[in-house]
């Protein structure tokens, strides 16, 4: 029997690892202009990092954590996010704030596995450590647009609410708690416990009933106190006057426990991406906020803090990218004779940084062409008897189905010009 990948997880084979490639590359090309630098934190961390942030009473935390006793009989997670473990790192090596930091790579949450929702996906994150002002969450939410502009889905737009601070949400969750205990027989089980354990949590919710019960509901928005007010009139003013495309939603309350003010999502509005791409609730292609506590709950001094993390299968989902070709030149010759000249001419061509394949010595033009096509590349070169008498190369182009003889002399200044030609 063949083994197979385990559930909820995906294989990126070439062509699609080429894809994931071109938005990491994008991604890493935008925060660059921003003033980001990469930081590689481990894939599993100590449980209790993630306990003491991620939040006890989240989905994340209470269902979804990879968690293992190792030999050593510590508890560890696989980390199901980015954000703890950078904060952890900063205050571990005490970096100089404020700091702004990228990273990317794969997370884990014990997930039901769907279209767009799996045990292990990658995501690309943004923290900026350190810088308090409004103005910050509008630059983090336009950087996460121009990203999304670049990667060639310039519809995303962003929904931002803010779900207050620590002396906001009291008031607010004695009027939701009210609200709930007076429609508790119209509520599903989970936002039974949500509306004990964290009543701000229904919001959530991805049943539709609940959803429509929650339109009605006390929304946070409405109980700000006076510091958050005016940090949200700034972001919402800033945001309008930058002409960055959102759309206010009260609803909107992330799945992490410790978000604080501005919280954010990054959307294909109208339903695009649930009807079209994705089923359902996963029409988030990011998401992110302010977390202005965590660092201090992580034992440090308090720090405001911002950051967004992509979600990159999602985006990969939205995307609808050309076949990729490659540049490797797929050389073909035809004899034992012009095999020789074909070795020659492979070496001399990786000797210019030009990458290139010969086709086996007893595989024929046809087979030949087929592999080149399955290897997506561009260019064969074909070397026969006919070639070698003429002193050329038959150079062809598998997309335009085009053909040109080049004198051999001039091939490797050809396809240094063709290469550069791609490149721009
Ligand atoms: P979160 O870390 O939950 O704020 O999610 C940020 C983004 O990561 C989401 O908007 C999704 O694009 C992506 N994401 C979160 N969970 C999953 C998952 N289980 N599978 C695929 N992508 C995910």
């Amino acid at each position: 029997m063949i083994l197979t990948n385990p559930k909820g997880t995906q294989d990126f084979l070439p062509s699609q690892s080429a894809q994931k490639h071109f938005v990491e590359t994008q991604f890493r090309n935008v925060v660059a202009l921003y003033g980001f630098s990469e930081i590689v934190t481990p894939t599993f961390e100590n449980t209790e990092l993630f306990l003491r942030s991620t939040g006890l009473t989240t989905d994340i935390v209470t269902k979804q954590m990879y968690t293992f006793t190792d030999k050593g009989n510590r508890e560890m997670a696989l980390r199901p996010e980015g954000t703890p473990g950078v904060v952890r790192a900063v205050l571990q090596y005490k970096l100089k704030l404020p700091v702004r930091l990228f990273y990317s790579g794969p997370m884990f949450r014990y997930e039901k596995p769907q279209k767009g929702r799996y045990r292990e996906f990658y995501q690309l994150g943004v923290e900026s450590i350190g810088e308090p002002n409004p103005d910050i969450d509008v630059e983090i939410i336009e950087m996460g647009l121009r990203f999304f502009n670049n990667a060639g889905l310039p519809e995303v737009i962003a929904r931002v609410n803010s779900v207050g601070c620590m002396a906001c949400r009291p008031k607010h969750r004695i009027e939701l708690s009210m609200f709930l205990s007076d429609h508790q027989s119209e509520i599903c089980d989970d936002c039974k416990t949500r509306s004990e354990q964290n009543p701000l949590r229904v919001f959530d919710c991805k049943e539709a009933t609940c959803q429509n019960l929650y339109i009605n509901a006390p929304k946070i928005m409405d109980f700000l106190c006076y510091d958050c007010q005016q940090h949200f009139q700034v972001v919402l003013s800033e945001l309008a006057e930058q002409k960055v495309p959102f759309e206010l939603n009260k609803m909107m309350v992330r799945g992490l426990d410790y978000y604080t003010r501005t919280a954010f999502e990054f959307v294909l509005p109208g339903g695009k991406l649930s009807n079209e791409a994705l089923l359902g609730a996963q029409d988030s292609l990011g998401g992110g906020g302010r977390y202005d506590n965590l660092v201090e709950d992580f034992g440090g001094a308090k720090t405001p803090a911002i950051g967004f993390a992509l979600g990159v299968e999602r985006i990969l989902m939205c995307l609808e990218m050309p076949k990729q070709t490659r540049k490797t030149i797929y050389i073909i010759p035809l004899d034992a004779e012009t095999w020789k000249q074909g070795r020659k001419l492979l070496t001399a061509l990786r000797s210019t940084n030009i990458p290139a394949l010969i086709n086996p010595a007893d595989k024929n033009l046809r087979t030949g062409l087929g592999y080149a096509d399955n290897l997506a590349c561009e260019y064969v070169i074909i070397i026969g008897a006919n070639e070698m008498q003429k002193n050329v190369y038959t150079l062809k182009n598998l997309v335009k189905r085009t053909q040109e003889e080049i004198p051999q002399d001039k091939i490797i200044e050809v396809l240094t010009q063709k290469q550069e030609n791609t490149q721009n």
